[in-house]
């Protein structure tokens, strides 16, 4: 079934932030108006989980990916969303986010922790066949060594702040990079866009962050921001990005 061919798709929002509760399906909207039209929404932690579920039931165009942010080192949090994530299969997107954060988490105990966190959510997505939907903040390269040391195979870089060389190994194994409004403004994000393959690329918000305006709520409408920069950096009309990031998402979310 082909759901994520036709328009953009905003592969990592966090919906259930309390930001969009006063008006959540107008944000919506403004989506649709701009060309989006599904939103995989993320969860932090177990009430985001159960937030997500509830708007992915409501608006036909929300799906729901559920994980722990990797700040949070606590196992039994970590095994009771894996329990969750085992019971829910059936209804989500994705597992995430989770991942690696070595900007927050700075000792290397801690750190231990969190790649042994990390490490269980990945078994588990090769086990249900999800995609994982990661964060990697200040830790672009251990993240892609880390997927691939552990045979991750369905992969969503989101916000990559490494190296282009650290993402070469992960477009070698088939991941993909989520880029966020934020390149507007971000150097990084424009080298990053330039050197990865269109083949590689996906649209994201992060809404209600990491918005064109850092001092402004980041909405899915702008993921029409993100095609336009793509698009200018590579040179390529807009139309053909939005159907190579189609095909993208397809081929990482779509259901066979
Ligand atoms: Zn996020």
């Amino acid at each position: 079934m082909l759901i994520f061919m036709t328009g953009i798709t905003d592969t990592h929002a966090h919906l259930c932030d309390p930001a969009f509760d006063p008006d959540l399906p107008a944000v919506l909207e403004n989506a649709r108006k701009a060309g989006v039209f599904s939103v995989i929404a993320v969860s932090e932690n177990l009430a985001d989980a159960e937030k997500n579920l509830v708007l992915a039931d409501g608006h036909p165009m929300v799906r729901a990916a559920v994980g722990l942010y990797p700040t949070n080192l606590d196992f039994d949090q970590a095994s009771e969303m894996c329990a969750f994530i085992r019971h829910n299969a059936g209804m989500l997107a994705a597992i995430g986010e989770v991942g690696l954060d070595y900007w927050k988490v700075q000792e290397e105990p801690d750190r231990e922790i969190q790649r042994e966190i990390f490490r269980g959510f990945i078994e588990l997505s090769r086990k249900l066949d999800l995609p994982l939907n990661v964060h990697s903040r200040s830790a672009g390269r251990h993240a892609v060594d880390f997927l691939l040391k552990h045979s991750a195979v369905k992969v969503q870089l989101h916000a990559f702040d490494g190296k282009p060389a650290s993402a070469r190994p992960a477009v070698e194994a088939g991941y993909f990079f989520s880029i966020p409004p934020s390149i507007v403004r971000s150097v990084q994000k424009q080298k990053l866009v330039k050197k990865l393959p269109l083949s590689s690329l996906l649209i994201e918000t992060d809404s209600p962050v990491l918005g064109p305006d850092p001092q402004k709520r980041n909405e899915p409408a702008n993921a029409r921001l993100v095609i336009k920069a793509i698009a200018e950096l590579k040179g390529i009309q807009e139309q053909a990005i939005i159907e190579a990031a189609a095909e993208n998402t397809e081929s990482l979310y779509g259901r066979k």
